[in-house]
């Protein structure tokens, strides 16, 4: 459970490459509910130093003064036990997101916490010891070589990572508290994979590459250099950068709730997760909520083709269909045919609605254009474009 304190962190900014793995963890930075991030790669490839570094340029957060969770005084709803019973007495302070990591070794107690049983049964009062989950509220967690990582921990801590609270019952005693937090894995894939299920509830998947080009090295090791000569003087050259990424990231957030999908748009993120053979719907709506981020991130509102394949790259990479003889691989050109489809589907619809709207025009006699007959609502051609989602449940 170390935190990082007071040491010089490497500036997001100054990562050079990687760009998949810093957007994928920017996105879940602007918008939790993706659920996390699974990076894939091998060793030494800045995952560790990209995670430290994101958190670092993020903006302090509002917590309850005293709090062990950290509690967010706006949000009422999420208190823990303690906060609750001192709604009138609260206090607030600023608190910077740390990264909490989860140690491969961890037991269940040190994840979860533990409940003193006798003194709730003696004293009827509960003791409770937090754990990695308690740390981790409203934080990163960080779980290196998530795939070595006992089967049991992950699935526990993918319940909580859905719920938002860790829920711990000892002999008839429970405790709750909120736990929610950005979920960051790392595995490399040499060292075994993680059941397809769990792989399935990790919001996205950045595949990452060790660099191989000369140049771009040598950038990384003079970067490296320059850092480790003089920490607070090249954290001081690249404050700039990491404070126009925050900007965007706070800017995104504030601009997420307005973020619209166009219908025409959803076809084309249901026919890439159809065609790419994904399971159930997590994808579907992951792929949705990913696009609509990036939307935001890029300070526009409304989606576009191009957010939908920027955001099927990272939703999809875990989530194709393997078979005996295709092996998981993103491929740009079926993401092409699956758009191509979508949009062939959308002029067919088009033009049934066209030729359905001037059949009715031709039965009706111009005279009745001022719309006595409403057949329905917006049978138009208009309709593919006014009806849009907002970013309202349940994509948001
Ligand atoms: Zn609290």
């Amino acid at each position: 459970m170390s935190k990082t304190h007071n040491r010089q962190i490497y500036p997001f900014s100054a990562i050079v490459g990687q760009d998949i793995m810093k957007t994928a963890l920017i996105l879940n930075a602007i918008n939790p509910s993706i659920g996390g991030v699974l990076i894939k790669g091998e060793r030494g490839t800045a995952k560790s130093t990209a995670v430290r570094s994101l958190a670092a340029l993020l903006p302090e957060n509002k917590v309850v003064l005293g709090c062990t969770f950290g509690c967010d005084p706006e949000k009422p709803e999420d208190f823990c036990e303690e906060c609750r019973k001192n709604l009138i007495n609260l206090r607030t302070a600023e608190r910077k997101m740390t990264v909490v990591e989860l140690p491969v070794s961890a037991t269940e107690d040190m994840v979860v916490g533990s409940l003193d049983i006798s003194s709730a049964i003696k004293e009827g009062e509960k003791k409770f010891e937090p754990g990695i989950l308690a740390a981790a509220h409203r934080n990163i967690l960080y779980v290196d070589e998530v795939n070595l990582l006992n089967d049991h921990i992950v699935d526990l801590l993918l319940d909580v990572a859905a719920m938002g609270l860790n829920i711990i019952e000892r002999e008839g005693v429970s405790y709750t508290h909120p736990s929610s937090f950005i979920l960051v894995g790392t595995m490399n894939p040499e060292e075994g994979d993680l059941r397809p299920q769990l792989l399935d509830r990790f919001g996205l998947c950045a595949v990452i590459e060790g660099i191989a080009d000369a140049d771009t090295r040598l950038e990384i090791i003079k970067r490296r250099m320059d850092f480790e000569n003089d920490p607070k003087g090249f954290t001081a050259k690249w404050a700039a950068a990491d404070k126009k990424i925050a900007d965007k990231i706070l800017a995104a957030k504030d601009l997420l709730p307005d973020v619209v999908i166009p219908d025409d748009m959803l076809r084309i993120a249901v026919q890439i997760c159809t065609d790419a053979g994904v399971d159930g719907h997590r994808g579907d709506i992951t792929l949705v909520k990913t696009a609509k981020t990036l939307c935001a991130y890029k300070l526009r509102t409304e989606v576009t083709e191009d957010d939908i394949k920027e955001a099927a790259k990272l939703v999809l990479a875990h989530r194709m269909r393997k078979t005996p003889f295709s092996n998981e691989q993103y491929d740009d050109k079926k993401i092409d045919e699956s758009i191509e489809k979508a949009k062939n589907h959308n002029k067919s619809e088009q033009k049934e609605n066209d030729s359905e709207t001037q059949q009715k025009e031709t039965q009706n006699g111009p005279q009745d254009n001022a719309g006595e007959q409403k057949q329905g609502s917006g049978s138009g051609s208009d309709s593919s474009e006014t009806k849009l989602f907002k970013a309202s449940d349940p994509f948001a």
